[in-house]
């Protein structure tokens, strides 16, 4: 047993008192183990953590506490500083910018508070300290677009892009200790909304300081929520998601390659092969994506032997405003036409590729059931023209195999006229290289937004930076 000074000992317990009357750290109560109010679209707030028992704790626990307990207050107020700073565009919002372009870094009006850099960096110095790593994440905050907040020749320079009104902050009396030593602390705060927050503080030869922004924590926090959400409940799930043969991009999924031909046009061998080879290569691709996002996906194309070939009567259009045809020419129906003749209906998913061997723009047809017309269409099939003239405008490619592929599982087309001007500089801002608004010949110079993962069925939530792509 190590020898203890009767004075240490009363140190200690006048320290407890201090501690126990600031309420920095809390002794669970029965109570406050219940359930506790949740907001809409918001977690069963405090998972189990096991926070350190002031009655248990040793010496030197103590010792530490009481330094963060001092510490931690003007820690947070600093760090929330930064979040009005940088999430919620209090600098932007406490000037006069008139007409400045949202997405291009503009500078702080000359003698406000934060127009010198020096000032936010002051800021991150007493929050992370000198040097402190946390910087980083602000500085790059958002992940879309520009950065919020930016430094050019000593002034601040900010954009207006992505602003949130973002007020979901705890405050040092929420914070439970859950772990503490001369190091550094593991911390745990429950938000006002009901948001369990994990977060970290370090202790240096300065001081406490904390590791990262708590905005960033509580983002994270939400972020593993929100992934294991319903997709069905978010507030921005929409009709054409989850409907039709095509329902979400996940699970085994399969495409059903007809290959048509008409009075007018037939296909060779060589030009079938070509077709189910760039077919291939856009699954091979979305399936490494699905696989880099954590997404479960085995997309399926038919092939030469499994693809199906299909004559009929009818001339076939290539103006993509008439498109009665594709359920018209199979005499029983498309549905029943590829059910009969493949296995489509042992998959979670499947969708149709009518080829057609003329030129011609392509097209979708989704099913959505917002359009009277919705239930001829729940074998979702796009018409896919086929040229090998690539000087054509809309010759095919890899990217536009996808793209219109995408549509069928439920994601919306990013671009004029489909798009408001505004929403359409926004895409081109945060994802310029989005499938859904870009085909180029070489897939792999494509992306998928956030807006596009969520319609398809990768993300349960929508990307708030994204919100006004939902309407
Ligand atoms: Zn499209």
């Amino acid at each position: 047993m190590k020898r203890t000074c009767i004075g240490r000992i009363c140190a200690l317990f006048s320290l407890l008192a201090v501690l126990l009357a600031a309420g920095c750290v809390r002794i669970p109560t029965s109570e406050e183990s219940g359930s506790a109010p949740s907001r809409t679209d918001m977690p069963a707030p405090a998972p189990a953590v096991s926070a350190i028992d002031l009655e248990h704790a040793t010496e030197e626990q103590l010792f530490y506490i009481g330094e963060l307990t001092e510490a931690l207050p003007a820690l947070l107020e600093a760090d929330r500083e930064l979040t009005e700073i940088f999430v919620c565009g209090r600098i932007y919002l406490e000037g006069d910018y008139g007409a400045v372009d949202p997405y291009t870094p503009f500078p702080a009006e000359e003698g406000s508070k934060y127009a010198d850099f020096s000032a936010v960096t002051a800021l991150f110095d007493r929050v992370f300290g000198v040097d402190g790593a946390g910087r980083e994440e602000f500085l790059s905050y958002p992940d879309y677009g520009r950065p919020a907040v930016s430094e050019r020749d000593g002034k601040t320079y900010i954009t207006s892009h992505f602003m949130l009104d973002f007020t979901d902050f705890f405050v040092a009396d929420d914070v439970q200790v859950l772990d503490i030593n001369a190091a550094g602390a593991s911390l745990y705060a429950v938000t006002p909304s009901g948001l369990g927050v994990r977060f970290g503080a370090v202790r240096t030869g300065s001081g406490w300081f904390l590791r990262r922004g708590t905005y960033f924590a509580y983002s994270d926090a939400l972020r593993e929520f929100e992934q294991a959400a319903d997709w069905h409940a978010s507030p921005d799930f929409a009709t054409g998601m989850d409907e039709g043969s095509a329902k979400r991009l996940t699970g085994r999924c399969l495409i059903v390659s007809i290959f048509l031909s008409d009075p007018e046009s037939t296909w060779s061998g060589e030009e079938t092969a070509r077709v189910l080879q760039m077919v291939g290569e856009g699954a091979e691709y979305l399936g490494a994506l699905a696989a880099s996002e954590g997404v479960e996906l085995e997309l399926f194309c038919t092939g030469e032997a499994d693809s199906l070939h299909y004559r009929t009567d009818t001339v076939l259009p290539v103006d993509y405003r008439d498109f009665g045809w594709t359920g018209t020419i199979f005499d029983e129906g498309l549905e029943a036409f590829v059910l009969r003749n493949s296995d489509a209906g042992s998959y979670d998913n499947y969708c149709i590729m009518l080829h057609v061997n003329k030129q011609g723009r392509s097209y979708a047809l989704s099913c959505n059931s917002a359009y009277y017309d919705y239930e001829m269409y729940t074998a979702e099939r796009s018409v896919m023209y086929f040229t090998a003239d690539n000087t054509y405008e809309y010759a095919p490619n890899v990217s536009m195999y996808m793209h219109e592929m995408l549509h069928l599982f439920g994601a919306d087309d990013l671009y004029a006229p489909y798009l408001s001007a505004s929403a359409a500089k926004r895409i081109e801002a945060y994802c310029p290289n989005e499938l859904m608004r870009y085909v180029p010949v070489d897939i792999q110079e494509t992306a998928l937004s956030p807006y596009t993962m969520f319609r398809i069925g990768w993300r349960s939530r929508l990307d708030r930076q994204f919100a006004a792509f939902s309407d």
